[in-house]
């Protein structure tokens, strides 16, 4: 059984030194419990914070311990009534092949004719996110003016085309012209913001939202909020997401030169953790599947294939290796 631990606290961006694969034998179970076998993980953005020591929502990993995360597993031996060998679940004993579980843990996955590993992407926690904060944190109304960043990810491609769905006018930011290409003739965003290759990310944005933006759905930070500010519109809202430009930063990061926008133009800037929102997954999961069998949602993957990479699939986070959601397969 290999496992991925944490070797030592990144300062910085984390390259392969901070990770340590392990083998360990295979446990066996006891009466109650069940051996799953992992067939996919999922890395996450996320995961950088609980690399350091400082306490966030979520406890930070032990150096020297296994990580944990989002992962889908099949059953392969069971002592436990409630789960035959060959159902599939999800839980959160990713970074590593195998494990031996009391079925506490585990979320039985509904079929719903989508590939597995789909509950680790537009079905589950990077779509749930997307959904609760356009529509209930960014209060999302037809016909608003839409910016999103990191569009082209996990979540902002979710957010991309809910926002689309509610008939608005959805502007992106990416890293890559490929990445811009995909949004544009794939998802039907109107109009895209090379980060990366722009001279004036300020004009960029304001040359391509020209009646001003309602709702941002923040997910970089960093000059891009900076940036949105001057762009919003009276009573616009944002939704604040994530800030993955400054998650490898090794100084804290300038403020915005310009927060008086907030109170100038009354807007609403709210963070989300989605775990909060975890009620209204069910009811997520409804809209959302309905979606998918109408066309009207699609999603990309960018795999890795087995457990020895998935340091190299988190670690490419940071540098926009994937597009749409980052995932390792494990078989
Ligand atoms: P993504 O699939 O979007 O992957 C990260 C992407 O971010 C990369 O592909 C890259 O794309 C972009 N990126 C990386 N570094 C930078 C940078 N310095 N500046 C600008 N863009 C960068 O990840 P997720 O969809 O899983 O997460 C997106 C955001 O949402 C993250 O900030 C994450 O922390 C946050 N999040 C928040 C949750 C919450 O509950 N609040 C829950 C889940 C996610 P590119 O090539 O375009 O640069």
């Amino acid at each position: 059984n290999k496992a991925i631990h944490l070797r030592q606290r990144p300062e910085g961006i984390p390259s392969e030194e901070h990770f340590e694969l392990v083998r360990t034998p295979l446990a066996k179970i006891k009466k109650g419990e069940v051996l799953v076998k992992n067939l996919w993980m999922s890395v996450d953005p996320y995961m950088r914070g609980r690399m350091t020591e400082q306490k966030s929502y979520v406890e930070p990993f032990a150096v020297g311990e296994v990580l944990d995360g989002g992962a889908i597993g099949e059953v392969i031996e069971s002592d436990n009534p409630a789960f035959a060998v060959g159902s599939k679940v999800a839980h959160m004993n990713g970074w590593r092949e195998y494990f031996v579980s009391n079925g506490s843990d585990l979320q039985p996955l509904p079929d719903m004719g989508v590939p597995v590993q789909a509950f680790l992407g537009v079905l589950g926690m990077p779509g749930m996110t997307a959904y609760t904060g356009l529509l209930n944190i960014g209060e999302l109304k037809e016909d608003d003016h839409v910016f999103v960043s990191a569009a082209s990810g996990a979540v902002g491609s979710i957010v991309c085309q809910i926002a689309k769905l509610k008939g608005c006018r959805v502007v992106g930011s990416v890293g890559s012209d490929a990445k811009a290409h995909y949004l544009m003739s794939e998802l039907g965003v109107d109009a895209v913001v090379n980060y990366k290759t722009t001279d004036n990310l300020r004009s960029d944005i304001i040359k391509h939202c020209p009646n001003g933006i309602d709702v941002y759905f923040e997910n970089v930070g960093g000059e891009h909020f900076e940036a949105l500010l001057d762009v919003m519109n009276d009573h616009g809202r944002i939704a604040l997401c994530g800030m993955i430009d400054q998650y490898n930063a090794t100084a804290p990061a300038p403020g915005p030169a310009n927060l008086a926008q907030i109170l100038v133009k009354r807007l609403k800037v709210q963070g989300f953790i989605v775990t909060d929102h975890w009620d209204s997954y069910p009811a997520f999961v409804q809209e959302m599947a309905q979606w998918i069998q109408a066309e009207q949602v699609s999603w990309k993957e960018t795999v890795y294939q087995g457990i020895e990479e998935a340091p190299e699939a988190f670690i490419g986070l940071f540098s926009g290796k994937n597009t749409g959601k980052m995932l390792v397969k494990l078989t």
